[in-house]
């Protein structure tokens, strides 16, 4: 049967919970995705690469995308811009691509609202905001005021679970590794993506 359009695979979490360690066993296992690359007004961090990880670009040249009506969406996290390009997403899901976000809890909110009947969609987090904290610190990648300011926004993100379809509580990598793999499988299997018209008639007449 037909699978008329791409897919979208949101993952939403705490700076820290793990969803980048999550996101490269979706590369390495799912067959035929594309992963967004958002656009952010932070600095570059540790091993991160310009155009690979984020694009990294200046306040001004956000602004004049967010102007020029260029995102499909965007949000403010951690007092730094985040937001999506809407062409490159057009293009993949036009391609039939499984489109991978990786995203906050407002940006989550406005796909939900353009996009909805595409999308599946994950929250990630730690046991516990200890945890969290100690895998912020150890990860050694942030000063000790972003830590803290990342650990602020954790307490209100936590709160927003409830919006999305699954939750992965990601104390055990090897666990939480077979589940969003699971996850990522079986998204393009909502009933929501296929064409109900084009679907019944050849069922019927073949
Ligand atoms: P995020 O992308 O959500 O900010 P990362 O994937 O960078 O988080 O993970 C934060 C840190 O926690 C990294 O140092 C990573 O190696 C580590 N980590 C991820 N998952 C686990 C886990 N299940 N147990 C212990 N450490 C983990
Ligand atoms: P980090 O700075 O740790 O890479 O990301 C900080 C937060 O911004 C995370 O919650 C991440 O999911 C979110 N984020 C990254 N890119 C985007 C984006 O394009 N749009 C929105 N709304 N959030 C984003």
């Amino acid at each position: 049967m037909k699978e008329i359009k791409g897919a979208i695979l949101i993952i939403s979490g705490p700076s820290g919970c793990g969803k980048s360690t999550l996101l490269k066993e979706i590369y390495k296992n799912i067959p035929n995705y594309y992963f967004s690359i958002s656009t952010t007004t932070r600095d570059i961090r540790g091993e991160e690469e310009d155009g690979i990880d984020y694009h990294f670009v200046t306040i001004e040249e956000f602004e004049k995308n967010i102007e020029a009506g260029n995102f499909l969406e965007y949000a403010r996290v951690h007092n730094n811009y985040y937001g999506t390009m809407l062409e490159p997403i057009t293009k993949a899901l036009n391609d039939g691509k499984l489109v991978v976000f990786d995203i906050d809890v407002q940006g989550h909110k406005i796909l939900r609202e353009k996009l909805g009947n595409l999308i599946t969609s994950v929250f990630i987090t730690t046991p516990t905001l200890k945890i969290l904290e100690q895998r912020l610190v150890a990860r050694d990648t942030d000063t000790k005021e972003i830590i803290e300011k990342r650990v602020e926004s954790a307490k209100s993100e936590i709160c927003e679970f409830l919006d999305y379809d699954y939750l992965i509580i990601n104390d055990n990598i090897h666990k939480a590794t077979k589940e969003i793999l699971s996850i990522a499988s079986i998204a393009r299997a909502k009933t929501k993506l296929f064409d109900k018209n084009s679907i019944v008639k050849e069922w019927l007449n073949s």
